[in-house]
């Protein structure tokens, strides 16, 4: 069930979404995995992908419980992991030239989702436009057709059950953290995320 009617949408790709300097591509342990084995990197390779954001606030164990994607600790604080993002602030794999993304099939589930953000309350699931989404995605529009809601709500279930897993396993990772049971390093982190693979 959702209340989200009416909602217009239609991808345009005008690349906004990949070029916007100040758009933190998240990435949860699924997405890694699957451009991991889609594009069959090692685990350097990863690395050098991927982005640690140190985040520049104190996050507060309240609100970290709270969050929709948790920062991870490391060697350097509380990190939000994304899409690394060139000297331009372009995602990783945007192709400037071709306006196009070099892994669309194995895109993450934040650039599936975008422009919009799920809210789950029982058996019901709002769909609203994202904060990013309303200031500057193209597709948005009065022209737009309205949205397939059965498509939307199907992704956001998935979507769901993704981010609760996501968010079990840093709470595991900064659990062990605290406890002195890891080093808190990425190159571990990212071995972790790796380990789930063969799980
Ligand atoms: S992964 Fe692809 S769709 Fe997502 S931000 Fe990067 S270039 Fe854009
Ligand atoms: S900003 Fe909107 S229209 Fe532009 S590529 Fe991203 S999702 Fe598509």
């Amino acid at each position: 069930m959702t209340n989200s009617k009416n909602l217009r949408f239609e991808c345009i790709r005008c690349g906004n979404c990949c070029t916007d300097k100040n758009t933190l591509v998240n990435l949860t342990y699924y997405d890694i995995l699957r451009i991991k084995n889609g594009l069959d990197l090692n685990i350097q390779e990863i690395l050098d992908s991927i982005g640690f954001y140190i985040s520049k606030e104190k996050v507060s164990a309240e609100n970290l419980h709270k969050m929709v994607i948790a920062p991870i600790e490391t060697e350097k604080g509380l990190a939000f992991i994304g899409l690394l993002k060139n000297e331009k602030g372009y995602c990783h794999f945007y192709d400037e030239q071709k306006r196009k993304c070099l892994i669309y099939n194995l895109r993450p589930l934040f650039c599936r989702t975008f422009p919009f953000s799920f809210t789950f309350d029982r058996n019901n699931i709002d769909i609203i436009y994202t904060k990013k989404g309303l200031e500057y995605c193209s597709g948005i529009s009065e022209e737009a057709s309205f949205i397939n809601l059965d498509y939307w709500i199907k992704l956001a279930k998935k979507v769901f059950n993704k981010l609760n897993k996501n968010n079990e396993i840093i709470k595991i990772w900064n659990d062990n953290i605290a406890k002195n049971k890891k080093i808190p390093s990425v190159k571990n982190f990212i071995k972790l995320v790796l380990s789930l693979d063969k799980a």
